[in-house]
């Protein structure tokens, strides 16, 4: 296939989201299917391989190809339309969470699964199949795509539905970006009757008492998620402010109307209405390298008694979901080393003794993530699934920029990937920089391995689909 004005490619950076992971390398911005065939044969012919990459906010390496190819999909950002009687959006791959919720909440509707950020594209939701703060009853972003059209490594462009072809279905969602690019979806998202949720902010006084929450909680609350305080040590190991959100049913809310204008819902660029909160992550940087996030944290969980005081109140979906947006560039803060998260999914028998011991081992070697989240999961029905009827604990790690702190770190995770493994917990890599090729059978099963390796070789012989990701798990 041939295109009038081919796009060029171009030498850059190519960075996970926590920059601590990453290099150069040449970077093309595809605007069309075809232009994403002409590069598929390209790169072939020249015996090369390419990485897809939407948003790039995965935190490691999933959408980085240190030295090679990297096709953005950010520029096929198009909603080309929405059905207002069946809330199903129609989306190209570089349309992000935003766009999405932009769009159909002026109708009344919401998507059903979110991520933390909302600069997050559909091409990169679905490879990774994401998941939001109500994984324990909604499920994960890919059983909500209706159909996906996926572009194969060999050249044909496919379209394909759970009943069409169930096996690449479940298996493309989840795949990573191994068997073939997405150009398009159709995505369903729920009803909402008001532009806001009531949410309740609740002291969790330790680790054992955000698991019961969760637990109490769960047949009950739409979204559940515990802010986590990592540093605190003994009795107070493992406690946080659990925060519970819920949807208002139809006429509860009648002013909540008026919050389904998308402006309305949006974060906004200043704090208190003057400071730009572009200008919060060098405040933030000191905070990191002063060695005081021990003391925002202990403050944090001691204004979580005001806020439980004050529960509930009343939050737009967006403030309520996109709460890390708030500070644009927040991650800066760990510049120049950068950050990594380690979120391990750990099944509910084995989740107090493991998440306890990881948060101890962290303390010991003195890598206090400096932001811990804890959430509910239940499995899904997606052939490279991270998720377990259990929780999932992220953990953000700032990143020394000196070689023998980075490497104790790396040093580290792996120790705790070994006790998570052991205990049948899993990982999901928008969030890994650190698992060996050794875990990847552990984390998946040899049965799901060898199905995914087989349709790896049917989709893509030639191994043109790569990332330093899938290098690093021998994928
Ligand atoms: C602040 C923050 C909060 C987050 N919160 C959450 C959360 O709450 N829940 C959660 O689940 N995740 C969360 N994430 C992680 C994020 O949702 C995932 O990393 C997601 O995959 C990022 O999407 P992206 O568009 O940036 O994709 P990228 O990071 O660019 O790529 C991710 C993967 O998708 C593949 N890919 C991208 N586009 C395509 C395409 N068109 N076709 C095929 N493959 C493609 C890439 O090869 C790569 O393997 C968060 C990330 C950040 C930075």
């Amino acid at each position: 296939m041939t295109t009038m004005t081919a796009p060029a490619w171009r030498d850059e950076k190519v960075l996970g989201f926590g920059m601590a992971v990453g290099g150069p390398a040449s970077v093309l911005r595809p605007t069309t299917a075809e232009q994403i065939a002409d590069a598929f044969a390209e790169v072939k012919k020249s015996g090369g391989s390419v990485a897809l990459r939407g948003a790039g906010c995965s935190y490691g390496d999933a959408a980085t190809a240190v030295n090679g190819k990297v096709l953005d999909l950010t520029r096929m950002n198009r909603v080309l339309g929405f059905d207002p009687l069946t809330g199903v959006a129609t989306v190209e791959p570089g349309a992000t969470v935003r766009d999405l919720w932009r769009t159909s909440i002026q109708f009344g509707y919401w998507p059903k699964v979110v991520s933390g950020t909302m600069a997050v594209s559909m091409g990169g939701a679905a490879a990774m199949n994401i998941h939001g703060k109500n994984n324990y009853t909604l499920g994960s972003f890919g059983e909500c795509v209706r159909s996906f059209d996926l572009l194969t490594p060999r050249g044909e462009l496919v379209h394909v539905t759970r009943e069409s072809d169930p096996e690449l279905f479940h298996a493309a969602i989840s795949g990573f970006g191994m068997l073939g690019c997405f150009t398009r979806f159709e995505i369903e998202t729920k009803r909402v009757h008001s532009g806001r949720l009531k949410v309740w902010g609740i002291v969790a006084d330790d680790l054992e008492h955000n698991l019961r929450l969760l637990e109490e909680l769960r047949s009950e609350a739409d979204y559940l998620v515990s802010w986590l305080d990592l540093h605190a040590k003994g009795k107070g190991l493992g406690r946080g402010i659990m925060h519970r959100a819920d949807q208002f049913h139809s006429g509860e809310d009648p002013e909540g109307l008026r919050f389904c204008e998308p402006a309305l819902q949006d974060v906004p660029p200043n704090l208190f209405g003057v400071v730009p909160k572009g200008w919060l992550w060098p405040g933030m940087w000191g905070a990191v390298h002063l060695g005081q996030v021990g003391l925002v944290n202990a403050l944090k969980f001691k204004a979580g008694s005001k806020e439980q005081r004050h529960s509930p109140y009343i939050q737009s979906h967006g403030a309520f979901h996109f709460l890390l947006d708030y500070v644009p560039r927040w991650q800066w803060m760990t510049k120049p080393g950068g950050l990594i998260q380690f979120q391990p999914f750990v099944p509910k028998a084995e989740g107090a003794r493991v998440l306890r011991t990881l948060i101890e081992k962290c303390q010991a070697a003195g890598h206090v993530p400096y932001l811990g989240v804890l959430k509910r999961h239940r499995p899904d029905p997606f052939l490279m699934s991270y998720a377990v009827d259990g929780y999932s604990m992220a953990m953000d790690i700032a990143v020394s920029s000196r070689k023998s702190r980075r490497a104790s770190l790396w040093q580290l995770c792996r120790e705790m990937a070994e006790i998570v493994l052991d205990a049948g917990g899993r990982f999901y890599y928008a969030k890994d920089a650190v698992l060996l090729d050794s875990s990847f059978e552990r984390v998946h099963g040899s049965e799901a391995v060898a199905k995914f390796r087989a349709l790896k070789q049917k989709w893509d012989p030639d191994r043109l689909l790569q990332t330093d990701l899938s290098r690093r798990l021998g994928v």
